[in-house]
């Protein structure tokens, strides 16, 4: 089959249970490794020639890390993908890997904090400027862009403001001037996103997030056009970055049921969404399928669905009633993080290290991530939880 179901790709990809040992069983076996063994010198010194194919030494991957990597690249259809130990080491190592001292970078102004915080502390030390712009920039980003502008850095939805770019647009902008796009896709994973048929170079995860999909995995994923893989793979590897096989076989069991797990997520965020807008105590909700949110003309024609990560802006409301509902809830979290099977809730600010792109809300925001408990249970947690929001003063 050539073309098959996203469902099917993730369910099947890199499975061959009746390949070399396995003996009919059904998941790739965790191969643990650091001395790999060469029958003959002719043999080590072909493998020291091409050190990322094949098995080489341990730091380079064993056939789990290998099997990881081949089932997201073809969920995302990007050529290769490099699996690294947290989803900001992906974020960071990929800038590195493009930019030198004296080199510029547009990075959009909704992007995860310690993205932000990386830009301005160690590429700053390394004479790397950066340049913040607005997620609704669109096609004007060429006006940002300098002789030395090397990378255009995209984020969408943004972390907590969640406005969807036109990628179309500023990626064709970058292609005519020869600047590498790279495009934080862990909100809306291969599954909503289809980062190459949009024309990004290369697309990071934090599989941390829904590949991984448990709350108990710390991996990061470059997923990259073939042209770009050595030189990743060159970075990752002379930073000396590992990752444990038994992490990437969490990470690929994880993919076989995202699909699914996110139709739900998106289902009951959705909902959730709707019931939170006809709440007195919200003022807006964010979340990208709202035809008023920003952006939203772009999810509409680009995603093929949303995830369950969203937020609502509250009136206002002090810190001693925001505690009053978070501090006491049943379901709903309070944690970092997201993209597991729980919901969660967080405080968070839209305007915590903005400088480019207009503050677009002002009351207190609360992020969920739905999770994949009943709906009438969460509903309920909220109900309570806003319940006491309105006795507290
Ligand atoms: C969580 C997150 C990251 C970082 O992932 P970690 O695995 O926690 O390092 C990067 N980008 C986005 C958009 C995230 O939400």
């Amino acid at each position: 089959m050539d073309t098959q179901h996203q469902e099917t790709e993730a369910t099947h990809a890199s499975n061959e249970p009746f390949k070399d040992n396995n003996q009919g069983v059904i998941n790739p076996p965790i191969y643990r490794a650091s001395t790999v063994l060469f029958r003959t010198l002719a043999e080590l010194r072909a493998s020291d020639k091409d050190k990322f194919t094949g098995l080489h030494y341990g730091i380079y991957g064993t056939q789990t890390t290998f099997a990881y990597e081949e089932a997201i690249a073809k969920l995302e259809g990007a050529d290769k993908s490099i699996t690294v130990p947290s989803g900001l080491a992906a974020v960071t190592t990929s800038l590195m890997a493009f930019l030198n001292p004296g080199d510029h970078l547009l990075m959009v102004d909704s992007t995860y904090g310690p993205t932000r915080k990386f830009c301005d502390s160690i590429l700053a030390k390394y004479n790397i400027a950066t340049t913040y712009y607005d997620p609704l920039v669109g096609a004007s980003i060429a006006e940002l862009v300098r002789p030395n502008t090397k990378v255009i850095y995209l984020e969408s939805p943004g972390s907590n403001s969640f406005e969807i770019q036109d990628i179309p647009a500023i990626q064709a902008v970058a292609k005519a001037r020869n600047i590498v796009t790279i495009l934080d896709n862990t909100w809306a994973t291969p599954y909503f996103f289809k980062a190459f048929e949009h024309g990004v170079d290369i697309s990071l995860h934090a599989a941390t997030k829904y590949i991984g999909g448990h709350a108990d995995l710390m991996l990061g994923s470059i997923n990259t056009r073939k042209e770009y893989y050595r030189r990743l793979k060159i970075q990752v590897h002379g930073l000396g970055m590992c990752v444990s096989p038994d992490d990437c076989w969490m990470a690929l069991r994880g993919l076989r049921t995202m699909p699914t797990r996110l139709k739900q997520h998106e289902a009951n965020a959705l909902e959730l969404a709707q019931w939170l807008q006809k709440r007195p105590e919200v003022k807006s909700v964010l979340h990208p399928a709202f035809p008023d949110h920003p952006g939203h003309a772009f999810w509409k024609r680009d995603f093929r669905g949303s995830s369950g990560l969203f937020a609502v802006e509250l009136f206002p409301k002090n810190d001693a009633q925001i505690a009053a509902m978070i501090d006491h809830m049943e379901l709903f979290g309070l944690g970092y993080s997201w993209g597991g099977y729980e919901s969660l809730i967080l405080p968070v600010h839209e305007d915590m290290s903005r400088s480019a792109a207009p503050k677009r809300t002002t009351g207190p925001i609360l992020r969920l991530h739905a999770g994949l408990e009943h709906l009438e249970d969460m509903k309920k947690d909220l109900e309570a939880g806003f319940h006491r929001m309105g006795k507290t003063a």
